[in-house]
Parts: C-alpha cells; sequence; structure tokens
C-alpha cells in the first residue's frame, strides 16, 4: 500500500512533468547528441510559441565548440532559415568575434528559446520578447545542450540568457564581462545582445557599444586560447573563478 509521503512524490513528479518544462524535458532523447537533440526539438509544442513560429531554430556549431553563446530567440531570418544568428544581429557577432580572433569553429550558438516569438505589424513580423514561462519551458533543452557540449565558456548575450542561466537578479548593464560562478560551466558570463548595438541612436554610441561588446570577447578570447581541449579544468564540474 502506497504510503501518504510516497502519494505526494507522485503527484510532484506529475505536475513536474506535466509543466511545460516537464514536457520539453520528456522530449529530450536518453543518449542525447546535438543532432539527436535538434531533431527532437522540432516537434517540441511545449509551449505556445510554435504555432506562429515557421520552425525550431536550434542550436548550431561546432559540438568540440570551447564558447557557447546564448541568444535570446531566433529573429525574422533565423526563423525563415532555420539557422542561429544569421541575421543581422548574427553579423554583429561574426564582427566582434573576427576582431578578437576567435574562429567559428570555436563557437557554438544558440538561442534561450527555441521558436520566433512576434507579433503583426502591418506586413511585417514584430520581434516581441518571450516571457518568463516560454523561457522556463524552453530551458530543458538548452540546458542539453550545454550538457552535451561541456564548453569552457557560456556566454549568455543580453537579458533574457542571462537571466534564464544566472538568475532573475542578473543585470547585464552592471554585471556584463564579469565571470560568474556557475555549474554551467568553467567561466559563465554575460554581455548585450549584438542586436542591442544595432539599436543605438546613432553612428557615435553605436560605435562606443561596439567596442565595449569587443572588449567583452577579447575576455573570452584569452580564456580560451589558454585553457587547452581536454584539461583537467574542462573535465571539473565544481567551478571557481581563479582565472584572470
Ligand atoms: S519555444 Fe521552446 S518550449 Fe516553446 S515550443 Fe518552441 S522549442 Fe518548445
Amino acid at each position: 500500500m502506497k504510503t501518504r509521503f510516497s502519494q505526494s512524490r507522485i503527484a510532484r513528479k506529475r505536475r513536474r512533468l506535466n509543466s511545460p518544462a516537464g514536457l520539453a524535458a520528456s522530449l529530450i532523447p536518453p543518449r542525447p547528441t546535438l543532432t539527436r537533440l535538434a531533431s527532437a526539438a522540432k516537434s517540441c509544442r511545449a509551449c505556445p510559441l510554435w504555432r506562429r513560429a515557421t520552425q525550431t531554430v536550434f542550436g548550431e556549431g561546432s559540438p568540440a565548440a570551447k564558447v557557447v553563446f546564448v541568444g535570446e530567440q531566433p529573429g525574422f531570418e533565423e526563423d525563415l532559415a532555420g539557422k542561429p544568428f544569421v541575421g543581422p544581429a548574427g553579423k554583429v557577432l561574426d564582427k566582434g568575434l573576427i576582431a578578437v580572433g576567435i574562429e567559428r569553429s570555436e563557437v557554438y550558438v544558440t538561442n534561450a528559446v527555441k521558436h520566433f516569438k512576434w507579433e503583426p505589424k502591418g506586413n511585417q513580423h514584430m520581434h516581441k520578447k518571450p516571457n518568463a514561462s516560454e523561457v522556463a519551458a524552453c530551458l530543458p533543452w538548452l540546458h542539453a545542450e550545454l550538457k552535451v557540449l561541456r564548453p569552457t565558456v557560456v556566454v549568455c548575450l543580453g537579458a533574457t540568457a542571462a537571466q534564464a542561466l544566472l538568475g532573475k537578479q542578473f543585470r547585464v548593464t552592471k554585471q556584463r564581462g564579469q565571470l560568474m560562478p556557475s555549474p554551467l560551466a568553467p567561466y559563465v558570463t554575460a554581455t548585450v545582445h549584438p542586436a542591442s548595438i544595432l539599436r543605438a541612436p546613432d553612428d557615435v554610441s553605436r560605435h562606443q557599444e561596439m567596442k565595449r561588446f569587443i572588449e567583452d570577447l577579447q575576455t573570452i578570447a584569452k580564456i580560451i586560447h589558454s585553457v587547452p581541449l581536454g584539461s583537467d579544468k574542462r573535465r571539473d564540474r565544481s567551478y571557481g573563478h581563479d582565472y584572470l
């Protein structure tokens, strides 16, 4: 006969499985690889965002990537192409990577939310920020990507990704560029989303914002070009911040 304790545990488990995050987690294959994850995410319906989007836009990059960049969500171009960071913000990121000597082959790019959230404005698809429950619903996919990749550095691009991975109290404006203790990777940090640089009001401030973005990327380049692949630090899951 089941005790009251075990019944409440079962009820809790049921609630968890029926939650949006539980629904996404239930789709994660038992022995995940990036290819298997991307394929499983195609059929995700754990939150309403799939309804308006063209397709799931999963992360992309080398399975041996040392750095994972996490943005907010795919944009209009990404939604059509089915690939992350191929639009204007992706071009800003590429420019920054070139400036600090990080190769694309060292990088994996993904988003906190895998479907494009938008609302119609005339005949345009206007980007709409995903809400907390949509971000929470999608989080199992991001955690699964990080678990497979085991990168040296995770870089959150913008507040949505930073708060999803580092907590709601994290403020990109105040804490950008800082290395944060996290079980996700040896080095976890955040900077602005490249799209915010494009939204700067004039050329002077855009130039200043790009300069600061490149400074943040320089810290990351310094880390990954000093930590050899397969080093003990990379395998150690109790990450501290004794670097830099
Ligand atoms: S946004 Fe994420 S959780 Fe929501 S349907 Fe798409 S893949 Fe699933």
